[in-house]
Formats: structure tokens, sequence, C-alpha cells
């Protein structure tokens, strides 16, 4: 199914990609008022505050709820800015309507359960308010297009996708791996909804930022959501992932956004999709090393040898032959399992060596 879409029409500086910025979560009033001043006085348009807070833990800081809104709304009376926060049920729906919140978006958890969905869905039936939706935390795109669908049908035009990064067990690099092939088959999909990059909550981290964002306009996307804090350490939720105004004031400043020419996309599109392969490629290396030298204590403990030539032949072939069935020459695949295994052994050498 096609969503039924009608444009945006957000404010954003003709240089700048539009970008919502402000805090994790709205903490008080005086955090709130100081933070979006600061982002006022950049230039920023549109200003992003966590109400209710989706913690993966209990007993956590769990969002200050209603006693928030007003807050918001000073911050839209005060500097212009429109306003927005996450909704996760019918009720926050409502409030935030009764408090004038320009812009809904619905959390990367929600969007994974389609009862709540349907929930939310239903609340926003009759209303106009553009509404923007986080991926799910596992990467599924019919899903997130199955969470957008609802919306949409329930007479929502003016939506959004947003690229928020998809949980992972291993978070070495990433906080939620980007996964960048799944937004970029999603523009393929559908090519007239806006994708919005989240570099707050995939990187997780203040030094991600800056790649990220530019990442996100090499691949074309339409705007920003940026986690920004007047005092980011002191921060009650995502405190390592946030920057102050004026750091994101840089980090957009260096920005280059470029324009979409058809000849070089497609290259630029398919070369982003291979640095993320790459990688990943080089996590499960660093993962499988990691197993190896687990092994390579076992072996010392019980006195075997690091090479195990059966073991060793059985992968050589079993690799090899499976490299065959997914195109591509055994003998290439073999070489390249040859290698693994090379540094597997140095390893493992090591490791049964130290006293
Ligand atoms: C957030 O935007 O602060 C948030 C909770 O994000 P996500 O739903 O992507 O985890
Ligand atoms: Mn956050």
């Amino acid at each position: 199914m096609e969503l039924q879409l009608e444009p945006l029409h957000l404010p954003s500086d003709n240089e700048r990609p539009f970008v919502i910025a402000g805090p994790c979560s709205a903490e008080s009033e005086e955090q709130v008022l100081t933070t979006a001043r600061q982002l006022a006085s950049k230039g920023c348009h549109m200003f992003r505050a966590g109400v209710w807070k989706p913690r993966t833990k209990p007993g956590g800081f769990e969002g200050k709820g209603e006693e928030a809104l007003p807050w918001l709304k000073k911050v839209k009376e005060e500097t212009g800015m429109l306003v927005a926060t996450e909704v996760a049920k019918p009720e926050h729906v409502e409030l935030c309507l009764k408090y004038g919140i320009d812009l809904l978006w619905i959390g990367a958890r929600t969007s994974a359960n389609p009862f709540a969905m349907q929930d939310l869905a239903d609340a926003l039936k009759g209303v106009d308010i553009p509404v923007f939706v986080k991926n799910p935390v596992n990467p599924d795109l019919e899903l997130w297009i199955g969470a957008m669908e609802r919306i949409n049908q329930a007479g929502i035009k003016k939506m959004a996708a947003i690229h928020r990064g998809f949980s992972s067990y291993d978070k070495k690099i990433y906080r939620n791996l980007p996964m960048w092939q799944i937004p970029i088959e999603l523009h393929r999909r559908i090519p007239e909804l806006p994708i919005i990059c989240d570099p707050s909550h995939i990187g997780g981290r203040r030094d991600l930022i800056a790649p990220l964002c530019q990442q996100a306009m090499d691949l074309g996307f339409d705007g920003l959501i940026v986690e920004s804090h007047c005092n980011p350490d002191e921060a009650w939720s995502d405190a390592k992932q946030q920057v102050t105004p004026d750091v994101l004031d840089y980090i957009l400043s260096l920005l280059v956004v470029r324009d979409e020419t058809v000849t070089t996309e497609g290259i630029r599109q398919l070369r982003h999709q291979i640095d993320d392969l790459d990688n990943n490629l080089m996590d499960l290396l660093s993962k499988r090393m990691r197993i190896c030298r687990e092994i390579g204590q076992y072996k010392k403990e019980h006195n075997m040898t690091v090479l195990q030539p059966a073991r060793y032949n059985e992968i050589l072939e079993k690799r090899g032959a499976q490299g065959a069935l997914c195109g591509m020459s055994s003998e290439f695949v073999a070489h390249v399992f040859e290698l693994i295994h090379e540094e597997s052994v140095r390893q493992q050498i090591e490791i049964v060596n130290q006293k």
C-alpha cells in the first residue's frame, strides 16, 4: 500500500537541512527554556524534548509528563519555534493537542508494536498534525512501513520517517546500528516520504554526531533530529550523546549539503552501503577473533595443540563450497578463510605461550 502524503512545509534555512533540536528529556522549566533560547539564537526553528520517556529499566527518570507540556508551550510563545515531543499512548496524543504541541513523533519501541500503533492511529483520527515515525528497534522495514500505514490510514498526511538505527547486542561503535540499506530501501519504495536522521540515538556518542549528520546529507536525507542540552553532562537521560546548542551550530555549519545529481547519487549510495557492510565485516571479524582467543585459552588449559588440522580442513571445505553457492569462487573464499585462520593461529600461539 502506498502512503497518501502531503508536503510537510517545515521551516528551514536554504543552506541547511531542516533540523529539530532539543534535549532528550524535558527536565525543568529552566533547562527547557535555557536550551530553547540558545537554540533559537542559533537560528533553530524546531524544538524537541521528551516528556514521556521510554526507559529500558524501571526506576529511572521516566519523564516529567503533563507538567512539562506548558514549558514547551512557553518555548513556542517566546521563541516562535515549533515544538515536538514523543507520544506512546492515546492519552499522550490528547494532552499534546490540549497544549498546542506542533509535531508528534512515535518512538522506536512503540513503532515495533502494532497494537500500540493502532491505538495511536485511532487517537489521531480527524486530527491535522505532522507525525514522524521512528524506525522500530528491530531492523524490519515492513514493520516500519506498516506502522506508518496505520497512522496514514487514520488520515494523517503530513508524515516523515525518522532513522534512529537498530538495536543490537554488540554496541562497539554505534549505540544502534545504522544499517543504512534499510532507510535507503524505504526511500526507494516510498520516494515522496521525507526521511530524517537521528544521529544522537544511532551514535550514542557526541563525537559521532557530525559524521553521522554528514552521512545522512550524503545519502540525501531531508532533515535531522539532534539532541541538544544546555548542560549535556548533567542531562537526566542520554547525557553522553547530547551536545550544547553552540556545538550543534558548529556541527551544522560544517555540513556539506550536496545536490542530488542523478549521475553520481546512485554510486554514492552504493558506496555507503559498501562502507556499512565493511564496518559489519570488521565487527564480525573482531568478534570471531575474540572467540578464537577464548579457544586459545581452552587449548592452553587442556594442553591441546593450537593447530587442529581436521577442524581447519573442515572450515576450508565447508566455506569454499558455500562460497560457490553464494556466487563467489570457492578458491577465493577458501583463501579468505586461510588468512583468517592464519591470524587466529598467530593469536592463539601468543596465548598458549603466555606465562
Ligand atoms: C528519544 O528520541 O529521546 C528516544 C527515546 O528515541 P528512540 O525512540 O529512538 O529510542
Ligand atoms: Mn534520547
